[in-house]
């Protein structure tokens, strides 16, 4: 066994662990890294993100003032933060690592309310202090739908910014190697366990078991693996989702793409979304399923379809006429309030960073700050994220009267659909689940509610259907 020659162990190599460990190396820790370096990745989300550092434009109408103003300060300050986190990452990388600022977002009829839409992204960039100047759709570079989606509406925001994921998880690599106080434990955890002296022992599926006085959890989707195979700690920790994202990448497309497009919110997930990438390539983004975690490491080709279908649509047919290079599949951490975990467990050897879903490339700096705070300083300063805080599970009745419309949306394209047959499905929808979920009658029932008991969250609609079904 290793004795404890670190002052941390970090378990997970995606960005929350890599940036987590970098910054608590910088605080002068002695860390040791626990997870893959090398290898495909697969479902880990860093590497199929975006990655859009988008404090407003996931802004989405429907969204609760107060919940605008809790997770659009939060995604301010982190885009604040990435400014003095990329120059001393460049430096100790050698990498370039080019941030290209301003993002556009285009309100089509592809989506049911894009011009509200707009106005809430636009109301929550001023409420911060940020410009969001309206264009006409023919002033975004790129932009070039198909003539049966119709662009009515452009937003360009030049505090949101992108950067290559793939390019930024090569450079926190870089630079943890570098760093003479960072171990690299090529290998998956497989269990931690109490040990004598007060520390926490982390067994290892191909490496000696490593033990460590505190340990900070980063795993992403595999948190719920770890903890079933840790029944001698007790963190009590709530349960971790999967949101599924296929995203893909395209090369030679016969566009100029300066800055990234995209659309607002779409069908639980972050819409369409164009990414110029540094070596000319473009990214497309992205679905997002609720799915069990890790269980498709491939898309499916109808994932992949609609992707690209939907994109050149929306944003720009020139994407048909690119050749693809890959695709990726990415599995999304997120909690049952869609807030991420940030700080000591129940046991305080123990800290936890995840769930931050749609926004963990852009919140990475931010979280692994605040995780070095907590483990070099005994007050910290006080933040939404606390791990042990009491999450209240949606309700069904209510979820159903605000989400139906996105779930209405998966089988009708807003687009040229009556009014009145969007009201009809909706409607049959709304009767038929929310029948389903309390009448003990139906054997179909049972599997709803045993689901809806599983993920009480509005990604959970579709699964609701699928549970029936089967
Ligand atoms: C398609 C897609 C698009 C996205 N777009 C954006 C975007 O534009 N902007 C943005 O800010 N965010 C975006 N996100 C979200 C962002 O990618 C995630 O929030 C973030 O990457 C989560 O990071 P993580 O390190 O917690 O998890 P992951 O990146 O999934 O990393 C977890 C790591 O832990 C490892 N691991 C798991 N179990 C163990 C174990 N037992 N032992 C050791 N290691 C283990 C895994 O191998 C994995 O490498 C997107 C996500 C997806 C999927």
């Amino acid at each position: 066994m290793l004795r404890s020659d670190m002052d941390v162990a970090v378990v997970g190599t995606g960005v929350i662990g890599l940036a987590t460990a970098w910054e608590a190396a910088r605080r002068g820790l002695r860390v040791r890294l626990i997870g893959p370096r090398s290898g495909e990745h697969r479902g880990q989300a860093s590497r199929a993100a975006g990655a859009m550092l988008a404090p407003f434009s996931e802004v989405a109408a429907s969204d609760s003032p107060e919940r605008v103003a809790l997770e659009v300060g939060e995604r301010v300050a982190a885009r604040e933060l990435y400014d003095s986190w990329l120059p001393p990452l460049r430096q100790a990388s050698g990498r370039p690592l080019t941030l290209t600022p301003g993002l556009w977002v285009v309100a089509t009829t592809g989506g049911r309310g894009d011009a509200t839409e707009l106005s809430a992204i636009a109301d929550a960039a001023v409420a911060h202090g940020h410009r969001a100047e309206r264009h006409d759709p023919g002033d975004v570079p790129g932009l070039s739908p198909a003539r049966s989606c119709t662009a009515h509406g452009a937003l360009w925001l030049p505090g949101e910014a992108t950067i290559d994921s793939g390019e930024l998880m090569s450079a926190l690599t870089e630079a943890l190697l570098a760093h003479a106080d960072v171990t690299w434990t090529e290998s998956e955890a497989t269990g931690l366990h109490p040990s004598a002296g007060d520390e926490v022992t982390i067994t290892c599926a191909d490496a000696p078991r490593i033990s460590a006085p505190r340990v900070v959890l980063a795993v992403g989707v595999g948190l719920n693996d770890l903890l079933a195979n840790s029944p001698d700690l007790e963190l009590s920790l709530p349960p971790i989702l999967a949101g599924k994202g296929v995203s893909a990448v395209v090369r030679h497309v016969p566009m100029s793409l300066p800055t990234a497009i995209r659309t607002p919110m779409r069908d639980f997930a972050c819409g369409m979304h164009l990414v110029p990438r540094t070596d000319g390539m473009v990214y497309v983004g992205a679905t997002n399923r609720l799915s069990p975690s890790g269980a498709v490491p491939y898309p499916l080709v109808m994932e992949l379809n609609d992707l690209l279908r939907e994109s050149g649509e929306e944003l720009s047919t020139k994407l048909y006429e690119g050749e693809l290079v890959g695709a990726r599949v990415g599995y999304r951490p997120f909690t049952l309030d869609h807030l991420p975990l940030v700080g000591p467990t129940a046991d305080p050897r123990v800290l936890i960073a995840s769930g931050t879903y749609r926004n963990g490339m852009l919140l990475a700096p931010r979280l692994a700050g605040m995780i070095a705070d907590h483990l070099t300083s005994d007050t910290v300063a006080e933040h939404p994220f606390d791990p042990t805080r009491t999450i209240t599970p949606s309700a069904l009745p209510e979820t159903l009267e605000r989400w139906l419309p996105e779930l209405v949306d998966l089988f009708l394209p807003p687009q040229g659909t009556p009014t009145a047959m969007q009201g009809v499905l909706a409607d049959l929808l709304h009767q038929s689940l929310r029948g389903l979920a309390t009448d003990g009658g139906d054997p179909r029932g049972a599997a709803v509610r045993r689901t809806w008991q599983q993920a009480p969250v509005p990604e959970a609609l579709w699964s609701l259907l699928v549970a029936y079904l089967k």
